[in-house]
């Protein structure tokens, strides 16, 4: 038995074929369709029909992960979907279903990547986690004694989760989330920012002199050389990481918290500041009770969640069938 996982990020989409233990024997990539709603369905029914041939057979279930809010139980896409506007408002689920002939399960792609981290990786056989995925955002996801928790539908979005409430407004209409603090958006801007009129910046030279070409990883770069403007947004970036670890321990104390998405290689060196700054707000004992790992994600880790959703979901309707049936 193997699923099809797909993961749509904010430039490229993946497809992989993933095994029910949750290994990736296939994978195929292409650019996402991000801005014409009449071809964004049929770029990702290509992407699995390409993987699929690869296998030189059908899987039995895909599952789809986006960047943006889904109703889970149509399968449509709700807005707004920032970084992919294509699919706002687009019947993903069914049309892909139609299509393929399979079932096929939508969610939020960091619920998936924290299905995935629950049932394959960093929180393999925990009952309770909690995932932050820092990117170009931060996404949340959280598994709460074996249910990933999804509330009216934003379940799990702790990236904007206020870690300075008179802080700057951030782009979801709030203010001084985390997200303004630890995204790889954030820091970049935030670097940039402060260097405006210094010629002699570290980050300036990195990027080749145009501060628009700034990364989250140059900044961590020249923090960690010495220069003392990126320092200040790195130690911002763990300080607001800390708070919100923080907040979810005290709130719900998983058995796991997990770090991830692209911005996490450039934590993983930071661990000890961010769990030091986690101190300064965590009950102490709550803290001991909860692990925290930082795991650079990738593509893969991306595809592996959307095949987690598929299995996760398939599971739970049996389930609810056996429950309801007369
Ligand atoms: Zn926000």
């Amino acid at each position: 038995m193997w699923i099809v996982g797909v993961d749509v990020g904010g430039t490229t989409t993946a497809a992989g074929v993933v095994t029910e233990g949750g290994e990736v024997v296939a994978d195929v990539t292409a650019p996402t369709e991000r801005s014409d709603p009449g071809r964004a369905v049929d770029a990702i029914a290509a992407l699995i029909e390409q993987v699929s041939q690869r296998m030189g057979r059908r899987g039995t279930a895909i599952g789809i992960g986006v960047p943006g809010p889904v109703d889970t139980r149509s399968g449509r896409v709700g807005e707004p979907v920032t970084h992919v506007p294509a699919l706002a408002g687009l019947a993903v689920g069914p049309e892909l279903a139609r299509r393929c002939g399979l079932p096929v399960f939508v969610d939020n792609d960091v619920n998936a990547l924290a299905l995935g981290e629950w049932m394959f990786g960093a929180a393999r056989g925990a009952t309770s986690l909690v995932v932050l995925a820092a990117g170009t955002g931060v996404g949340g996801g959280i598994v709460l004694d074996g249910h990933l928790v999804r509330g009216a539908g934003f379940g799990g979005e702790l990236g904007h989760t206020p870690v300075k409430f008179d802080g700057p407004p951030c782009f979801c209409g709030g203010r001084g989330c985390l997200a303004i603090y630890a995204s790889g958006r954030g820091i970049a801007d935030a670097a940039r920012a402060r260097i405006a009129g210094e010629a002699s910046s570290r980050m300036l030279a990195a990027a080749g002199g145009d501060p628009t070409a700034i990364t989250a990883a140059m900044v961590f770069r020249a923090a960690a050389e010495g220069d003392p403007v990126a320092a200040s947004v790195v130690d911002e970036a763990c300080r607001a990481l800390g708070a919100t670890i923080g907040t979810i321990v005290n709130g719900l104390n998983p058995e796991v918290i997990v770090i991830t998405g692209g911005v996490a290689r450039s934590l993983a060196p930071l661990e000890a500041r961010i769990l030091g700054a986690a101190r300064d707000h965590a009950f102490a004992r709550a803290l001991v009770a909860t692990r925290v790992a930082i795991v650079p994600g990738d593509k893969r880790a991306g595809v592996r969640g959307a095949a987690a959703l598929a299995l996760y979901e398939t599971r739970e309707r049996t389930t609810e069938r056996r429950r309801t049936a007369p």
